[in-house]
């Protein structure tokens, strides 16, 4: 059916050559855009992929042109066998990434690395103490500042992950920016998206135009530099040309990037998703257990990959609960 080294592409012409992984369902925090309070019903750990059967659907993709993986959870850091499968994974000469709460960075920053990661993605909601437990329903804030510290010192790159939520911290926006003045950090600012159990709605939505216009009232237009955005990048990236960082605005909900995506997603318990908001999975796991080839049900999924936002095409469908409901929270795809 398939020629070797095909390249991952879908019926509009895309190539997936970035591949996520969710490591794990469970997390040290339970930041509410991302999770219901109550939790979800966890996997259970025979259902969930081993470090082998990770490295091993991973180099099933290198071999068909993926060439960059970012780890994900949940918290990855939190998976037991978390240092073995980056090491693995890093001895595979991808380019490997990993998006974490940060908590518990100091244990991993010999194995990042050993493993050659020198990009770090690390999600921070506020830089107010109390703003940030409150979302994360957890007392790290402290610790979490103090890792950022420690990852700059220790020669990463360091982005910050920031969804902004109306009336939470849609006025932290200039104090982020800030931040770029005198460390060099990436802040991306996301827009908040919908998935099961988030009580989101449109109204808590801080959109790329809003976060521009909030921008553009403390910078003049000359003090902002739009910058070249890499291949395929879902952020559109700029830099105050007086601050050491730069920041960058992800908007999936106004203006989704969908036509250049090369991504494809793999959950912790095995199941392939062509994108964060389709509700079709394609399990991989249970096929490779059976010992047959995943190579065909890849194939597959990645030819029902619709247009745009998992088939949510527009602004009407994709507030529609009855539709984002279906799909995973947030915590159990990886974002
Ligand atoms: N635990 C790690 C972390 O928080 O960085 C990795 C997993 S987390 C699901 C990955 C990213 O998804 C985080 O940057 C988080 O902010 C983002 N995220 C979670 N829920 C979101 C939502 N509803 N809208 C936008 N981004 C979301
Ligand atoms: Fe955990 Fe990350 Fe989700 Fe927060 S965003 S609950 S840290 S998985």
């Amino acid at each position: 059916m398939m020629e070797n080294n095909f390249p991952l592409q879908d019926s509009f012409g895309r190539e997936h050559n970035y591949l996520r992984i969710s490591i794990t369902e469970h997390c040290n925090l339970r930041c509410s855009y991302c999770m219901p309070e109550e939790g979800i019903a966890l996997t259970p750990k025979s259902h969930l992929m081993t470090a082998d059967e990770i490295i091993h659907i991973a180099k099933t993709f290198l071999s068909h042109g993926v060439s960059k993986i970012r780890l994900t959870g949940g918290e990855p850091l939190v998976r037991k066998d978390a240092k073995e499968i980056i090491l693995q994974l890093g001895k595979l000469g991808v380019d490997l990434t990993i998006t974490t709460n940060g908590i518990l960075v100091p244990n991993f920053i010999e194995t990042f690395k050993e493993a050659g990661i020198k990009t770090i993605n690390i999600s921070i909601d506020s830089l107010v103490k109390e703003k940030f437990n409150k979302i994360t329903r957890r007392n790290y804030f402290d610790t979490v500042f103090e890792n950022i510290d420690l990852l700059l010192e220790e020669g990463f790159k360091v982005k910050l992950n920031v969804v902004l939520i109306k009336e939470f911290n849609d006025n932290e926006i200039l104090d982020f920016i800030s931040l770029t003045k005198h460390k060099n950090i990436q802040i991306r600012f996301i827009e908040f998206m919908p998935f099961n159990g988030n009580h989101w709605d449109k109204s808590k939505l801080v959109s790329y135009a809003e976060v521009m216009e909030t921008i553009q009232s403390e910078y003049a237009f000359s003090e902002i530099e739009r910058l070249t955005d890499a291949p395929n990048d879902t952020a559109k990236n700029f830099k105050i040309k007086s601050h050491l960082g730069s920041f960058a605005i992800i908007s999936s909900v106004t203006n989704p990037f969908c036509s250049t995506c090369n991504r494809i997603r793999l959950t912790a318990d095995g199941k392939l998703k062509n994108c964060l908001f389709s509700n079709s999975e394609t399990s991989l796991l249970e096929t490779l257990r059976a010992g047959e080839s995943i190579i065909p049900l890849i194939q597959q999924n990645l030819l029902s990959k619709k247009a745009v936002r998992g088939g949510m095409d527009d602004d009407q469908k994709f507030q529609n609960p009855d539709l984002f409901s279906k799909n995973r929270s947030m915590i159990a795809i990886g974002g």
